[in-house]
């Protein structure tokens, strides 16, 4: 046998393993020759390699010795079958399909009854003893032909038939007779002549290599070129090509086709499931012509459905195929995806693969699989995909119900809500106290409206990336939210929205749903998450297998036991300037800001004490026992200067200090570039005091939750925006005299670390030194993906989703690390910090710590935990588990 060429089918059972290899033969060539070889029943075939498939698009053509591998293996298939390709008396029929390494659903061209022509027809009507079935599948062929491989409109040919259908007064194919596809026949052949200035092709030969070539072709396609890039499809695979002996689901009432689940795909209930039509050919189930039938009478009763199912109308053939799924679920220990036909009663199996399903049923079937005794844990975890989970842990919409989309915008935030719009965060805050739904909509958010976005059900950005403030807050707090909406514009005067070529104003209804990015006009029903059972079960293994730990990102008492419910080890990131913002708190902190010297911020810092030890009091009486990353401030001074009179006025009244004098000072402290200005360490470094504060705050708080509560957490204290070992060093002292003058007044130690994080590429590069002063580090990553790529994650919105278009980058940075840039200062960062301190703990807290792909970059680097927001926490568990186990199996 050659290496070019797989036959399979008639019982001979092929030795070679490359012809079960889907690199080889591809998804469908692997799984008929499995089939073929475990004793089922599938026409006999053979398969074409996707190396010839690559050859023949670098080289424009066939190898030589394809036609004699081809001629033998075609006929393998006359021997198996007792008919001969092209015998006008009884001739033998084949499909031609696709079939690449991965499934790519009607991607690629099919070919389906080919080797019929004038003579042959007459042999199949003959030998089928029913002329109107030979006609009607000679009349399909030329259609399916003149459309794939001779590149014709297929439009000609339905109107055709069409007006076949008319001129006879009927209304469906069904009701065509003989002579009507006879009819049509002639007609379609008569368009092929027309257009093509030549005959239809009648050589049975020129018919088959004609459509060899198409597949292949296809596999450059434009549809095929861009599902491979939406789904990371390497274009060099190339597709294999299946010749197989047709069978007929159209040979009249004992004849039948159909797809089939071995489970459920929707709940993954453990109930075959599948769609069935008699008297037809498999295009005619895809294609929703007619509308198909429910495969088991339990369904077709539940759906109330009259005509019968395949059970009661097939009872032997579905008793088969039942035995069938039976036998592939256990031979391929999953759920399978079937397309089978019944030809007079006698089942045969056309294709099997691993099913697609809902995250919902994925669950389910990994958990029941491994009760069955099917699969292991091991495997069960591997099974299912950890963003998939977004899905459960949300409200998400019904999707049965109805949807009015508006625009799209990105899916920053999943989940589902419905509510008012508001178009400012006071307003949603007020209306939502009132019990309100609210759904606030903003050009960009910035962390003054914390509030609102905490009052709203969901966030809707017109401008913004995936890690712009308003993606990461909404994450955080599990609100939904779409961002980069930019078809939607915000009239503040008139209140109202204009979005594309519709107007909505202030209270109207819209629903978002973030794990789409859509937006849609007025309210769509939710249905709600369910956390026990099969969830529980599954994470609970996963815990069992992972190395590295998952704590959570933040930074009030309610998202702290959120993230526990979902399993959270610690905090890896509190992020304190969000404490800032509460409306209670702004008015001190701009007084402390604006504040000439050192003695009025002082005045100011003190008024915010009481309030940020409050703060820390909350979070550590709900993390007892657990450590507790808590980062000092961070953001530019830029972004807590008050706008716009009224809030000047009111600053004015608590200083005493004028209008005039506070907008000098405030203009003083504006920044053209804050992210790189005036922030991070560098506040700790001009203005101590701050950071002295903090660090008071959270010392006095620890020590008096572990007085009352006997069980102290462990306080990590993180400094941001690091570049230098000094500042470190500097930074480091004031953290460590500080705390020793609190345990002195509280009477009692308690264990803490300084660290920092890793967020600036010089301080990837001095890791080596910065170590010194840090007992660990946490890689920011979106400050680091920022800097290194110099691309303001604020604004990367606008060009970034056209770089992942063009291939510049394969995936949003900010979303899923640029392992390749990037992660080299990641792996540069740990390997030095490791080299000067081994017992340096390593941790990543950027947006990446709730993305798998990013997850098993950090088990490479053996880093010690991910950090990740609230609803990130059961993803990050999953996915560091599957990390641990691929590192496992190598
Ligand atoms: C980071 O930069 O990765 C980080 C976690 O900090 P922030 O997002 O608050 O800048
Ligand atoms: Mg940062």
């Amino acid at each position: 046998m050659s290496n070019t060429v797989y036959t399979f089918g008639g019982g001979a059972s092929q030795q070679d393993s490359r012809a079960r290899d889907k690199t080889v033969v591809g998804g469908k060539g692997a799984n008929l020759a499995e089939m073929a070889s475990i004793g089922l029943p599938v026409p006999p075939g053979f398969t074409i390699t996707t190396e010839v498939c690559t050859s023949y698009l670098a080289d424009g053509g066939f190898d030589d010795g394809l036609r004699s591998t081809v001629a033998a293996a075609l006929a393998h298939i006359e021997g198996v079958v007792g008919k001969r390709f092209g015998n006008p008396a009884d001739p033998l029929l084949v499909s031609v399909r696709s079939g690449a390494r991965v499934s790519m659903p009607g991607m690629m061209d099919t070919v389906l009854n080919l080797g019929l022509n004038d003579e042959t027809v007459q042999g199949l009507a003959a030998v089928s003893g029913d002329e109107r079935f030979a006609w009607d599948s000679y009349r399909r062929f030329i259609q399916m032909y003149s459309d794939v491989v001779l590149g014709l409109d297929h439009g000609l040919f339905e109107e055709a038939l069409e007006i076949a259908k008319e001129d006879n007064g009927f209304h469906a194919d069904v009701e065509m007779g003989a002579e009507h596809w006879k009819a049509l026949v002639a007609e379609y052949k008569s368009i092929a002549q027309q257009e093509l200035g030549k005959p239809f092709p009648q050589d049975v030969h020129e018919q088959l290599w004609g459509a060899i070539g198409a597949v292949f072709d296809s596999w450059d396609s434009d549809r095929a070129k861009v599902y491979r890039r939406l789904n990371d499809i390497p274009g060099d695979w190339g597709t294999a090509v299946n010749v197989q002996a047709m069978v007929f689901g159209n040979m009249g009432d004992t004849s039948a086709t159909g797809v089939a689940f071995t489970r459920d795909p929707a709940n993954g209930d453990k109930a075959y499931f599948g769609e069935w039509l008699v008297n037809a050919q498999g295009e005619d189930v895809v294609a929703g012509i007619r509308t198909p039938q429910y495969l088991t009478r339990a369904a077709k009763e539940a759906a109330g459905a009259k005509q019968p199912s395949m059970e009661e109308a097939m009872p032997e053939a579905y008793a088969e195929l039942a035995e069938v799924f039976e036998l592939l679920e256990r031979h391929y220990r999953d759920m399978q995806d079937i397309e089978f036909t019944v030809e007079r009663g006698k089942l045969w199996m056309l294709q099997t693969r691993s099913g697609k399903r809902t995250a919902k049923a994925a669950l389910k079937m990994a958990v029941d699989m491994v009760a069955e005794g099917l699969i292991d844990e091991e495997t069960a975890i591997l099974r299912v995909d950890p963003m998939a989970l977004d899905q459960l842990l949300h409200p998400a919409l019904d999707p049965d119900a109805p949807r009015d989309v508006l625009t799209k915008g990105l899916p920053a935030s999943p989940g589902a809500a419905s509510g008012a719009i508001v178009l400012e965060a006071d307003i949603a805050e007020q209306r939502a106290a009132r019990g309100e739904n609210v759904i606030l909509v903003r050009v960009e958010t910035s962390p003054e409206d914390i509030h609102g976005m905490h009052a709203a059900k969901g966030v809707l950005t017109a401008r913004g990336g995936m890690t712009s403030h308003a993606a990461v807050v909404a994450r955080g707090m599990g609100r939904p939210c779409v961002s980069g909406a930019s078809q939607v514009s915000i009239d503040l005067k008139t209140r109202t929205l204009q979005v594309g070529q519709r107007q909505l104003k202030e209270g109207d209804l819209i629903t978002l749903d973030g794990s789409k990015g859509e937006v849609m006009a007025g309210e769509v029903p939710v249905v709600e998450p369910e956390l026990a059972g099969d969830f529980a079960h599954l994470m609970e293994w996963a815990d069992r297998y992972r190395r590295m730990k998952v704590r959570t990102n933040a930074e009030t008492p309610e998202d702290c036991r959120k993230a526990r419910q979902f399993g959270a080890e610690g905090i890896g990131l509190c992020r304190t300037e969000h404490m800032f913002f509460d409306e209670s708190r702004i008015t001190s902190v701009r007084q402390m800001i604006l504040a000439e010297d050192e003695q009025g911020r002082r005045a100011a810092l003190a008024k915010l004490l009481p309030e940020q030890r409050a703060d820390f009091h909350a979070i550590f009486e709900v993390m007892t026992g657990l450590p507790v990353t808590i980062r000092l401030l961070d953001p530019p001074l830029h972004e807590f200067l008050p706008h716009g009179d009224a809030e000047f006025e009111e600053l004015a009244d608590v200083t005493g200090l004028g209008v005039d004098h506070l907008k000098r000072r405030a203009g003083e402290l504006h920044e053209f570039n804050p992210m790189l200005g005036h922030r991070g360490c560098r506040l700790g470094i001009t203005y101590p005091e701050i950071y002295e504060m903090q660090v008071r705050a959270i010392f006095e708080a620890a020590c008096d939750v572990a007085a009352a509560s006997g069980n102290s957490p462990i306080p990590e204290v993180m400094i941001p925006l690091v570049a230098t070992q000094r500042e470190l060093a500097i930074l480091k002292q004031l953290v460590d005299r500080v705390a020793g003058e609190i345990f002195r007044e509280k009477g009692r130690t308690l264990e803490y670390l300084v660290g920092t994080m890793i967020e600036l590429p010089r301080a990837a590069l001095m890791a080596g030194e910065i170590a010194q002063e840090a007992a660990f580090f946490s890689f920011g990553t979106n400050d680091l993906t920022q800097t290194t790529l110099g691309v303001s994650r604020d604004d990367a919105g606008r060009f970034l989703v056209q770089y992942v278009e063009k291939g510049i980058f394969p995936r949003d940075p900010f979303v899923s690390l640029d392992i390749e840039g990037v992660g080299q200062l990641v792996a540069l960062g740990a390997e030095r910090g490791r080299a000067t301190r081994p017992a340096l703990k390593l941790g990543i807290c950027g947006e990446h710590g709730g993305d798998p792909a990013s997850i098993a970059f950090c088990e490479e680097q053996q880093l010690d935990y991910v950090s990740a927001s609230p609803y990130r926490v059961p993803i990050a568990r999953l996915a560091a588990a599957q990390a641990a186990l691929r590192a496992k199996q190598g």
